[in-house]
């Protein structure tokens, strides 16, 4: 009779042990899994592949709306520069991309998308914003298309065209 109990004790106390084991590796498999799934959604909708970037909100700065929040904090440091000697333009690409781009750099926010204000759309403000990037240390790619904006004593390199350019703007990093 005594016998009987322990034997039936050891086997509950058997099965206890093995439902705690069980319970253990279920609970470290789905915390793994939220964890795993954080992180993805860091990556897609935070600083993601951007390890350098800052809050561009906190700059100095002008972005248009709904195009980013975060560059890369060297890239911001030169556009700081620019805005200290040049007001007449905003950021009109930043982190994350809002559209497909061939330029890797807008996939790490290495690079951002600057354009003239609306109303200084004309030659003479494009070269001098070009003058000034350059000064900024910035390296600059000319996506304003239209050539009523460019002339050969234009600070600006020549106009190049990409198939995703959705508006004039200059490509800097
Ligand atoms: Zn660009």
């Amino acid at each position: 009779m005594l016998n009987r109990r322990y034997n039936l004790s050891y086997k509950q106390a058997g099965t206890f042990i093995a439902f705690i084991v069980l319970a253990v590796f279920v609970f470290r498999f789905l915390n793994t899994q939220k964890n795993e799934s954080k992180l993805s959604n860091n990556d897609k909708f935070e600083i993601g592949l951007c390890r350098t970037c800052e809050v561009i909100k906190d700059k100095d700065l002008i972005i248009d709306e709904d195009r980013g929040e975060y560059l890369d904090s060297t890239l911001i440091k030169k556009l700081e520069v620019l805005a200290g000697e040049n007001k007449d333009w905003r950021i009109t690409e930043a982190y994350p991309p809002t559209v497909q781009h061939i330029s890797f750099c807008h996939q790490n926010g290495t690079c951002a998308d600057i354009a003239l204000q609306r109303n200084l759309l004309n030659a003479t403000s494009l070269s001098n914003l070009c003058k000034d990037a350059l000064a900024a240390g910035l390296t600059v790619v000319n996506e304003y298309g239209n050539l009523k904006y460019y002339s050969n004593n234009s600070f600006c390199p020549k106009p190049n065209i990409f198939e995703t350019t959705t508006g004039g703007h200059l490509h800097v990093y």
